[in-house]
This record gives C-alpha cells, sequence and structure tokens, in this order.
C-alpha cells in the first residue's frame, strides 16, 4: 500500500499539515479486476486529507479517474469566480 497521498493537495504527507492517520482511502468503483495476490495499490483507491475528504461524497459509485475529475471541476469553480 502506497503512503497516503491526497491527489488533490499533490503534497507527500510528510509535507502537508496532516498526520499520516488523518488520511482515509476512499474506495472508488473498480474498474478492474485483479489477482487476489495483487499486492500493490488498487487503483480504485485513493487517499484523501481532510480537508479534500467531504468532496468524495457521493462520487465513490464512480470509477476513481471521473471521480477526481468532477472533484477538479467543483474545486476550480469554487476557487475561480473572481475572472
Ligand atoms: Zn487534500
Amino acid at each position: 500500500m502506497m503512503p497516503p497521498f491526497c491527489p488533490l493537495c499533490r503534497v507527500p504527507y510528510q509535507l502537508s499539515d496532516f498526520a499520516y492517520e488523518d488520511f482515509t482511502l476512499v474506495h472508488f468503483r473498480p474498474t478492474q479486476t485483479y489477482p487476489d495476490d495483487w499486492a500493490g495499490h488498487p487503483e480504485h483507491c485513493e487517499w484523501f486529507c481532510p480537508s479534500h475528504l467531504p468532496l468524495t461524497k457521493g462520487l465513490t459509485h464512480l470509477p476513481a479517474a471521473e471521480a477526481l475529475a468532477h472533484i477538479q471541476a467543483n474545486l476550480r469553480e469554487s476557487t475561480g469566480r473572481d475572472t
């Protein structure tokens, strides 16, 4: 399992404002089936820091890549209103 890395903060957890155990592994819809002995990071799981975790609400039925696209679009919308 890879260490926590929030795809929205894009910094290693050591450099973030949060501790290792603050991160939550969110399970999205699997898009591929791996063998039972798959030891790596499941591609449909993503770590989220406490500040971005609420943004995954209601999106976990989507594949991870799709859910992330939604979240990033929402973030752009809420931060880029002044242009
Ligand atoms: Zn984050």
